[in-house]
């Protein structure tokens, strides 16, 4: 049985006032329903979030190093998002990859990086509009994740989560249909063979509580990614609200 997962990728959003006013509010707002909660807020307010949480949610950073320690100016390691309380790390997100040129080489030693500190990994794939549009989503993806499994084994890329985020449905307000994503969703549970029963692969891109419900009652659908819908805490309670076991 895949427990659903509905993860908060904050952005570059949020405050001090932001931060606590949201996680009361949740905290009020979801409860009941058998799902796996995550925020991913930025690192300089990921020690207050661990705080405020006490557990009941999973905690994430959106970003990692691939290095361990040393001098790199500006970069948090896997070690240091464990010391602070995450248990889940972003990589390979679109923005990640487009705007700060990671690619599937770094995306995967980035993984490594997480799992060998003990982080569940939340692996982002996804095909731009080019790309779907010539026909080659499956190939792309295909790509990414392979790229990851190389370097790190079928085994640990099974036990992470996948998030299936295509690029044009990321901040755009244009979602998959939730047959598009589905078709996707599957294509991903096979390329992980027999150990892709137990993988939640999670949809991201455009998530509302409007077409929640309808994403995530696809058999292959575990839960969501969230961006921008996630910023409204009642919007995300809602979101939660519409996740289902599989
Ligand atoms: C994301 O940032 O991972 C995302 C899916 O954003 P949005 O929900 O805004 O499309």
């Amino acid at each position: 049985m895949r427990k659903a997962l509905v993860a908060a990728n904050w952005k570059m959003y949020g405050s001090c006032e932001f931060v606590r006013e949201y996680i009361e509010k949740l905290q009020f707002l979801v409860g009941g329903r058998d799902v796996e909660i995550a925020l991913f807020p930025p690192f300089v307010y990921l020690a207050e979030v661990a705080g405020l949480i006490e557990g009941k949610f999973a905690l994430g950073a959106q970003n990692l190093s691939q290095e361990v320690e040393g001098a790199f100016t500006g970069e948090v390691s896997a070690q240091m998002l464990v010391d602070v309380g995450c248990t889940h790390v972003l990589v390979g997100h679109s923005e990640r990859r487009s705007l700060y040129g990671e690619t599937n080489q770094l995306v995967a030693s980035k993984f490594v990086a997480a799992r060998q500190a003990g982080l569940k990994a939340v692996l982002c794939v996804g095909e731009s509009l080019e790309q779907r549009e010539a026909g080659k989503t499956l190939k792309v993806v295909e790509e990414q994740l392979q790229a990851v499994i190389e370097v790190a084994g079928l085994t640990d890329v099974a036990q992470g989560v996948i998030a299936y985020e295509p690029v044009w449905a990321i901040g755009t307000g244009r979602t998959a249909s939730p047959e598009q994503a589905q078709d996707v969703h599957k294509a991903i549970r096979e390329m992980l063979g027999a150990q892709g029963e137990e993988t939640r692969i999670l949809y991201g891109g455009s998530v509302k509580s409007d077409n929640a419900s309808a994403l995530f009652t696809q058999p292959d659908i575990d839960g969501g990614l969230v961006g921008g819908a996630a910023l409204n805490v009642e919007e995300f309670a809602a979101i939660c609200e519409s996740a289902q076991a599989k």
